[in-house]
């Protein structure tokens, strides 16, 4: 098929189910009783299960990295989320907290931002102990307002592994009971189906991350394509009476990256999203421009050496924390001039929406 040309979208392409060459529980995800039930379904789907003597994860280290990421991308590990998972961190401008159900993630995205914030092999790491760690939540309710906010896919991407493990099901019907706080999660995957027909009571925003299809193309291996991801945000946005999933929803724009031709090609992502959503949808909007660490480079290098991505840093302007550290974004007049044409574009087109911030 010919590749599109400037502006057009490619024609849909679902995410094949990743299918792990490994499954190992520890011993102590294999004796929790939530364990048992993710092995049981990871059995359904023809994989064996292999259960650990103890609670290390071992075997993950080839000749080289490359080896090492092979191997670790094909290994999904089942264990028990660690004292320090219980103690949740504030996560501004996306949510109140942050908590995980599961950290890695089978894509293979050429500027993840996973490279900077997880050490060693990139292998995919699910919690087996979830009723505790849901139920740990409601202890981060912040009494001064109304609704507490969740964000749950910092170090993952859950719908990449939800067929495998349930658990993103399990947490939206959690706080679908839960009056008072609400969950946030994104995907670059399009596998929804399995989520439209929970009960949810609108306390959950699903968000799908997009980019222009050349993006999508070159740099997001093992996703689904744009075209199919903003089907399934319509999918998830539709009505529950026209067989959608009636949620609320977002669309997180990132990374932004001011390539060739961008204005033409944001443009067609954005008329192909409103297209897409021909009806009254509760729609927000995230806008995150792409940026770099000098490690997240380095092992993105290690993993990608042969990656289109620009991490050219003296092209670049230094932003530093309040630990010190460094991170590569975009000069002050570049972003100036992307604000301003993303801000009013969506205005324009989506005025419905909400703008949760720019970075
Ligand atoms: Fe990283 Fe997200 Fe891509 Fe997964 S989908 S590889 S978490 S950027």
């Amino acid at each position: 098929m010919p590749l599109p040309t400037v502006g057009q979208l490619s024609p849909p392409r679902s995410a094949r189910r990743w299918l792990p060459k490994r499954v190992a529980f520890t011993k102590d995800a294999y004796a929790h009783s939530y364990g048992r039930r993710i092995a049981e379904r990871v059995t359904n789907m023809g994989l064996s299960v292999e259960v650990l003597k103890g609670n290390r994860l071992s075997g993950l280290r080839g000749k080289d990295e490359k080896e090492t990421y092979r191997i670790s991308k094909n290994t999904f590990a089942l264990k028990l989320a660690p004292p320090g998972e219980f103690r949740l961190t504030p996560i501004p401008p996306s949510a109140d907290w942050q908590f995980h159900l599961a950290k890695g993630c089978p894509a293979h995205c050429q500027y993840c931002y996973l490279a900077g914030s997880l050490s060693g092999p990139p292998v995919i790491r699910a919690f087996a102990n979830l009723p505790e760690i849901l139920d740990n939540t409601r202890l981060y309710v912040q009494p001064d307002q109304a609704v507490t906010t969740y964000e749950a896919s910092c170090y993952t991407d859950p719908l990449g592994i939800e067929h495998l493990t349930g658990s993103l099901a399990h947490t939206i019907e959690y706080f679908g009971r839960q009056a008072d706080q609400r969950l946030r999660w994104v995907t670059k995957y399009d596998d929804v189906d399995q989520l439209l027909g929970l009960t949810h009571n609108g306390h959950t925003r699903c968000r799908i991350s997009l980019n222009t299809d050349m993006i999508g193309r070159r740099l997001e291996g093992g996703t689904a394509n744009i075209t199919a991801r903003i089907r399934a945000l319509r999918k998830l946005a539709l009505p529950k009476s026209d067989g959608g999933g009636g949620y609320p929803i977002g669309i997180v724009l990132a990374p932004i990256m001011p390539l060739d031709h961008w204005q033409t090609e944001y443009a067609a992502l954005l008329d192909a999203v409103r297209e897409a959503l021909d009806f009254g949808v509760d729609l927000t909007f995230e806008l995150i421009s792409h940026r770099f660490t000098p490690g997240s480079k380095n092992v993105l290098l290690n993993w990608y050496p042969h990656t289109p991505l620009d991490m050219e840093e003296s092209t670049r302007s230094q932003k530093r924390n309040k630990f010190g550290g460094v991170k590569f974004v975009y000069p002050k007049t570049q972003m100036t001039d992307l604000k301003g044409w993303f801000y009013e574009r969506i205005g324009a087109q989506f005025p419905e929406a909400n703008i949760l911030y720019w970075t």
